[in-house]
């Protein structure tokens, strides 16, 4: 663009709280062809919150579980190790008081809400995309997807009922493990944000072909999708965080000019893969780094703006 231009189109940019970087960017985006939105805290407030508790003796006990109550006082006599709904948050919720992810911290508040006591663990680590392992009274915890499970030789098939029903709700289940045995489910939920099912049809309407990617298992991702209007096989979930920026690259390799829309760490990589880049200004540092245009507001339908104000700017120079 010229550099008329491209003050013009900055300035509309500012005025609609779309910040470019630069004149290539303002040419560029009115070129794109897909747009592949990040999940969590991009198509989603990201504000998650704790809404179930599953002790995994209950699990014939649907209506406790359902319903978040105490649990009930299991009958069933089992083998395995017994714990309460309570029992098993608050290992759960210990384990991942050291961690910064927000499932995490969604999971300690619900435990601090209904006043569990926490142990502080005696070792913690975190495992990207997968979740935490620490040791809570002397006891080794696991909190997190099937992923993190199989990679520690835990059978995760007494919890898949129980996952698929929380994650067919759009929630995210993450399985609690204590000494090498699952024993119960935890899940975590947040909240489509209000303009996202209407950024994704205006963009559809324009053409465009929108795509969503997340680390969430495929079933929770799917959920979110069908709320939004982004067709199921637009989904790409249970993509690693080092992973985003080769799955964007696999989404370009046929010649789509795509634009990433994201907001985490996680998705630095991808944005700056991207044919274009947007980050969500209320990201974090590292994401708005990497990209190429920022949103200054978490609105997704910005993203509708960014490319009208790339038209509107090309026009003008025409
Ligand atoms: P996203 O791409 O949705 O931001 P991440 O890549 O951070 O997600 O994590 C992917 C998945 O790994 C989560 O959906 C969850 O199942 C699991 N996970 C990550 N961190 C944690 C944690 N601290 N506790 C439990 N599970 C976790
Ligand atoms: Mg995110």
């Amino acid at each position: 663009a010229t550099p008329a231009a491209t003050m013009v189109g900055s300035t509309l940019g500012a005025k609609n709280g779309v910040l470019f970087k630069g004149g290539d960017i303002l040419e560029r985006a009115k070129d794109v062809d897909t747009v592949v939105f990040d999940k969590t805290g991009t198509l989603t407030t990201g504000e998650m919150t704790l809404t179930d508790v599953v002790a995994l003796e209950d699990e014939g006990n649907r209506a406790a579980a359902d319903g978040g109550d105490a649990a009930a006082d299991g009958g069933a006599v089992a083998a395995r190790t017994r714990l309460d709904q309570d029992a098993v948050l608050r290992l759960a919720a210990s384990a991942e008081r050291d961690s910064e992810h927000p499932l995490a911290q969604a999971i300690v508040e619900g435990a601090e809400e209904r006043g569990l006591e926490l142990s502080d663990p005696d070792s913690f680590e975190n495992v990207p995309g997968q979740g935490v392992r620490a040791t809570v009274d002397d006891r080794e915890v696991l909190v997190g997807n099937r992923r993190l499970l199989e990679a520690n030789d835990v059978d995760p098939s007494l919890a898949e009922s129980a996952m698929e029903r929380l994650e067919r709700e759009g929630k995210t289940a993450m399985l609690v493990t204590v000494d090498g045995e699952a024993v119960g489910v935890v899940a975590d939920a947040d909240t489509v944000k209000e303009s996202s099912a209407e950024a994704v049809a205006a963009l559809q309407e324009r053409g465009l072909d929108v795509m969503m990617i997340t680390g969430d298992n495929e079933r929770t991702a799917r959920a979110v999708a069908e709320r939004v209007g982004i067709d199921p096989d637009n989904v790409r979930a249970g993509v690693l965080p080092e992973d985003k920026a080769d799955a964007l690259e696999e989404i370009q390799s046929t010649g789509r000019k795509a634009m990433m829309v994201g907001d985490g760490v996680n998705d630095a990589p991808a944005l700056a893969v991207a044919y274009v880049g947007t980050a969500i200004g209320s990201g974090t540092d590292v994401a708005i780094e990497a990209a190429d245009v920022t949103l200054m507001r978490d609105d997704p339908l910005d993203v509708v703006k960014v490319i009208r104000i790339s038209e509107a700017t090309l026009a003008k120079i025409k």
